[in-house]
């Protein structure tokens, strides 16, 4: 594989952005080598500078749900673009669109749109800290909620993978207030409700997360956590971001049928532009300016393009329930084909999977929390992920990341990938 143009493209974007790259993860770090450059995308396959090929197991780390380039959003953008890039102004599209969220995702009565999933949870535990009057919130080890200040602590994703769960900059002020619970135990709640009596504004999660690789919620937490906040009075915050519209039309909270009373939303929301939202009970969102006193705003808001293909892709999946049944298939298909292939080989290490979502853990050891993901072998995992790289298959560079699959993964094409996997298990440990 001859990946000489990104070779020098990496060396060349070294000298103007920070790193090469404008989001930390894209560099390799964690697995080696340099980062490839990508030109185009189409279906399930991306295309790199070189003219490589590769079979997508990211998606854009989670939006292009139907594959890449739709000719349904491709369609939306482009008529949307004969009207102007933006307005700053309302249009007849953003109620379209709450509308829309509303009807499909249980927790959500308002909504407020915003450009990323990091702004949607930052403007989520403002307004619940309005609403509340209480200035602390219990966050998990592990998860990620985008790189806002207040939560770069003990953070999933690339802040593990660049090993700073902890980030510089964070001051001591901000950071006193987050208070941090492994996942999946609803005795450390307890214990930290208790000793902080009255004073907890929300408890936030991924109610499934995928951001210290995947893990799945033990039967009755999520019931839990609902428990113990209606006693409290604290605001139950799902973060939503990669399994909303993803492990089903409402996300986990109609998989697992808890409703929280605030829910953040992004990437699949946007149809692969920059959106975000968080929504939720009418009275909690109602605090939100210009209805009330909490501030969050944003000149790109509810962008014109930007809502056109969020439309697109939440009509499709709307009215096409079809699409889960099909994500659902193709991911036990797929994790199916790799379980056999590693019995075969003789080799015991973790699958977590739930819907169209996955992750392989280098440990014979259950993934349930941030402690157990991290006795995954991840020199190995780094090894793997070039076996794969180089056999036609991108995966999500780190190991504390899930894999998202999408509609375009045909049986041929899970074959392939489900034969890398041999090919590359097998050059490694066989
Ligand atoms: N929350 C979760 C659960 C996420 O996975 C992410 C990003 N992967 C974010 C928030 C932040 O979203 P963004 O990168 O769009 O700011």
């Amino acid at each position: 594989m001859q990946i000489s143009t990104s070779k020098s493209l990496f060396d060349r974007a070294k000298n103007f952005i920070p790193g090469g790259v404008n989001s930390p993860v894209r560099a390799f770090r964690a697995v080696g080598g340099d980062p490839i450059f990508i030109k185009r995308a189409s279906g399930a396959y991306i295309y790199d500078e070189d003219d490589n090929s590769y079979i997508e197991m990211i998606n854009s780390w989670g939006p292009m749900i139907l594959g890449h380039n739709h000719p349904m959003i491709k369609e939306a953008v482009v008529k949307a673009m004969e009207n102007g890039t933006s307005f700053g102004a309302p249009t007849a599209r953003e109620i379209e669109i709450a509308e829309l969220i509303i009807s499909m995702v249980p927790s959500v009565e308002r909504v407020r749109m915003v450009n990323s999933g990091t702004e949607a949870t930052m403007s989520a535990i403002r307004v619940a800290r309005g609403y509340t009057g209480r200035d602390k919130f219990i966050k998990m080890e592990g998860h990620y909620h985008g790189h806002g200040d207040s939560f770069l602590i003990s953070a999933g994703s690339g802040a593990i993978t660049m090993g700073n769960p902890d980030s510089p900059g964070v001051t001591k002020g901000t950071a006193k207030d987050t208070l941090l619970a492994p996942y999946n135990d609803l005795e450390a709640i307890e214990t930290l409700v208790a000793a902080n009596k009255g004073q907890i504004a929300a408890i936030i999660l991924e109610p499934v997360p995928g951001n210290m690789g995947l893990a799945i919620p033990k039967e009755g937490y999520l019931q839990g956590l609902r428990s113990i906040c209606d006693r409290e009075g604290i605001v139950l915050i799902f973060d939503e971001v990669m399994t909303g519209f993803r492990l089903a039309k409402g996300g986990a909270q109609e998989l697992f049928g808890v409703t929280p009373d605030m829910t953040t939303l992004g990437k699949i929301i946007g149809g692969g532009m920059p959106v975000g939202a968080y929504g939720g009970k009418k009275e909690i969102m109602d605090c939100v300016s210009p209805a009330g006193p909490v501030y969050q705003a944003g000149t790109l808001s509810g962008n014109p393009i930007a809502m056109a293909a969020g439309l697109a892709m939440l009509n499709h999946l709307n009215e096409h329930a079809e699409v889960y049944t099909q994500l659902n298939e193709i991911g036990s298909k797929l994790t199916s084909g790799i379980q056999d292939s590693l019995n075969k080989l003789g080799l015991n290490y973790t699958i977590n999977h739930l819907g169209s979502m996955y992750s392989l853990f280098f440990t014979a050891k259950e993934v349930f929390d941030f402690e157990s993901a991290k006795h995954s072998d991840t020199a190995l995992f780094g090894k793997y992920f070039q076996g794969m790289l180089k056999r036609g298959v991108y995966l999500a560079p780190s190991q504390f990341e899930s894999l998202f699959l999408s509609t375009a993964l045909t049986d041929y094409l899970i074959q392939t990938i489900v034969s890398a996997h041999h090919d590359t298990m097998k050059e490694l440990v066989g």
